[in-house]
Order: C-alpha cells, then structure tokens, then sequence
C-alpha cells in the first residue's frame, strides 16, 4: 500500500535573522521570518508526510499561536511527524524536493542538508532529493523578498 503527498511552504526574508534550510545554517544577510526558526525545507516535507496520511497539516499540528513552538528548532517537528508516520504503519519509498530561492547559492549546502535529513528520516542518500532553482528574477521571490519549497513524497506500508 502505497500513500502519495506533497507540501509547500514559503517564508519572508528578513534582517536580524538567521537562514536555517534543511537543517543547516546558510551564510546570507537575512534569514527567515516565521514563528518557529521558519525552515522552509522542513515545513514543506513536514507537509508533505502529513498530507500523504491526510493527517492535517503543519499549522494544525504545531499551531504559531502556541508560545512552545516559538523559534523551534523544526528538525524537532520533523522527527516528531517521522514518529507519527512510522506509529501508522509506513516509511518513506522516496522523497523529492525544491528549494527555490533567488539568492543565497544553496547548490554548497544541500550535502549537509541531504545528511540532516537522512539521519531523521532514515533514508539513505539515494531516496532523498533536494534540488535548488532561483524564480529568473520574477515575483517576490525572485526578487529576494521570500524563499519557497515543495516537497513530494512516497510512502510505504510496512506493517
Ligand atoms: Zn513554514
């Protein structure tokens, strides 16, 4: 039995913040505003895992009105959603995604990504994808105002 799913997620830049991806700390200017560290990577996985189960989404679970949530780091959230996916029975076949950003170059970072989020996920490097586009200058993101992710997932019944 296999479930499909499929997250987004976007964040605005912002000074006085730092830029955390997929886990790992970018070295940029601005960093994203959010009620928890707003990893953009992460929410749109957590998204997709929620979504592929229909178990609501990121906002419902770990709601931004609760002052707990405030600046977590969101590889606690992903592991806590991981758990959740594993208690109904499956793992992940694979998981594909994009970061899209029109600046910083997240081309250097995403190893370190691909290894913080194996580790959690308990994927080995070749079922999980992280792709980097930038949006050819158009629209807020394009104009370095936001960042934006999708995620995709497959998920697998093994009990
Ligand atoms: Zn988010």
């Amino acid at each position: 039995m296999y479930r499909i799913g499929n997250g987004y997620d976007i964040h605005k830049l912002t000074t006085g913040r730092d830029l955390i991806i997929g886990g790992v700390k970018i070295t940029h200017e601005k960093g994203l505003l959010g009620h928890s560290d707003a990893d953009v990577l992460i929410h749109a996985i957590i998204d997709s895992l929620l979504g592929a189960l229909a178990l609501s989404d990121i906002g419902t679970l770990f709601p931004d009105t609760d002052a707990k949530y405030k600046d977590i780091d969101s590889t606690i959230l992903l592991s806590h959603v991981y758990k959740l996916i594993n208690k109904k029975g499956y793992k992940i076949a694979n998981l594909d995604s994009n970061i899209i950003a029109q600046q910083p170059k997240m081309m250097p970072y995403i190893p370190k990504m691909k290894e913080v989020l194996c580790k959690i996920l308990e994927l080995d490097n070749s079922q999980l994808s992280i792709k980097a586009k930038t949006k050819e200058k158009l629209d807020s993101v394009g104009q370095g105002l936001a960042i934006e992710a999708t995620a995709s997932v497959l998920l697998e019944k093994t009990q």
